[in-house]
C-alpha cells in the first residue's frame, strides 16, 4: 500500500546477505551510485533539483540496499560542508519536492550517516568502533561490544473527543501552525503508556483508549512516528507545564477548511506539511477512523 506521506515508498531492498559478504560488496564499490551527504545532512542538487549522482563508492561508505531492478546503492558522508556555490537541498524540501524512490533512499542514507557519525566510539570502553555489514554494525576494536544504528520510538497521535480534535503549537512554528501531539516514548513504557502521559503532560486531557494506525521514519536525526488515533476525555486543555505554547480542540468544519487552505499563509488555522504522517492522521480522523 503506497502511504500518502514521506519516506515510507519505494524502499530500497535492504539485502541483508549481501552485507554480510564483504568481497562481494568491496566488488560492487567501483560501478555502483554514491549518494553524498554533506556534514550538515544536505545533498547537492542538479539544475531540475534532483539529487548530483556520481558512481564509485569509497571504502568507509554505507551499503543501503539494491533497487528491485539490482542496482546496488551507497551512501557517504563529506567531513565538511558543500561550498557555498553549490545548489543543495534538505531532507524537508526533498520530501515536498523529490519522487518517493529519492526521499525514501536521502531519509535512510541520513539516518543511517547520523548513527554513524555519532557513535565513533563503544560506549562502554571508549575505543573506536570499526563498522561491518556494509557499515550496519559497529564492532569495538577494544572490548568487542557490538552496536547497531538505532531508532528512537515516538509516538504521534490524533485525539479526538468524539466531536472534536486536539492539536497543539509550539513556540517556535509559523503563526497560526498546530499539528497532532507527539512525544517519545521512555524505557520501560508501552506505547499506549507513552500516549496517556504525553497527551496529559501537554494538554492535561485525558486519553482513554488508542489504536495504531501507521508509522513514519523520521531522520530529524533518527526518531520512528508510530502514528495512532485516540478517543479522550472533553477535558479544556492547559498548556505551560510543556514544550506546547498552546493546545485546543478544533471542529470538523475548522479541520476540513485547513486541508483545502494549504498554500495560504494567512489561513486562520494551518496544518503540518503533507509529506508528514500528522498530516496524514488528521486525514484519517476527518475521514472516520476511530480509536
Ligand atoms: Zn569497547
Amino acid at each position: 500500500m503506497n502511504l500518502p506521506f514521506a519516506f515510507i515508498n519505494e524502499p530500497l531492498e535492504r539485502a541483508d546477505l549481501l552485507r554480510r559478504d564483504p568481497q562481494r560488496l568491496d566488488a560492487l564499490r567501483s560501478s555502483a551510485y554514491c549518494f553524498w551527504l554533506d556534514a550538515h545532512g544536505k545533498v547537492a542538487i542538479d539544475a531540475e533539483g534532483m539529487p548530483q549522482i556520481v558512481r564509485g563508492v569509497p571504502e568507509y561508505a554505507v551499503f543501503l540496499g539494491c533497487t528491485t531492478s539490482g542496482e546496488p546503492w551507497f551512501a557517504a558522508q563529506h567531513a565538511g560542508a558543500f561550498a557555498g556555490h553549490l545548489a543543495q537541498t534538505d531532507l524537508r524540501q526533498a520530501a515536498l519536492h523529490w519522487p518517493a524512490f529519492w526521499a525514501t533512499l536521502y531519509a535512510q542514507a541520513r539516518a543511517v550517516l547520523h548513527w554513524q557519525k555519532s557513535h565513533r566510539f563503544c560506549p562502554a570502553c571508549a575505543q573506536p568502533l570499526i563498522y561491518r555489514h556494509g557499515g550496519w554494525q559497529g564492532d569495538c576494536s577494544g572490548c568487542g561490544r557490538v552496536e547497531y544504528p538505532r531508532s528512537d520510538p515516538a509516538v504521534i497521535v490524533a485525539v479526538t473527543d468524539g466531536e472534536r480534535l486536539l492539536l497543539g503549537r509550539q513556540s517556535g512554528w509559523p503563526a497560526r501552525r498546530y499539528s497532532t501531539l507527539a512525544g517519545f516514548v521512555e524505557p520501560g513504557e508501552t506505547l499506549e503508556q507513552a500516549i496517556i502521559r504525553e497527551v496529559w503532560e501537554e494538554s492535561r486531557v485525558h486519553v482513554l483508549r488508542s489504536r495504531y494506525l501507521a508509522s513514519q521514519p523520521w531522520p530529524f536525526p533518527g526518531s520512528l512516528m508510530l502514528g495512532f488515533i485516540a478517543h479522550a476525555q472533553a477535558d479544556m486543555p492547559q498548556t505551560g507545564q510543556d514544550e506546547l505554547e498552546d493546545a485546543r480542540w478544533f471542529s470538523r468544519d475548522q479541520i476540513q477548511a485547513a486541508m483545502v487552505a494549504d498554500a495560504d499563509e494567512a489561513a486562520p488555522l494551518r496544518l503540518s506539511p503533507p509529506t508528514s504522517i500528522s498530516r496524514w492522521l488528521i486525514g484519517q480522523w476527518l475521514a472516520g477512523e476511530r480509536a
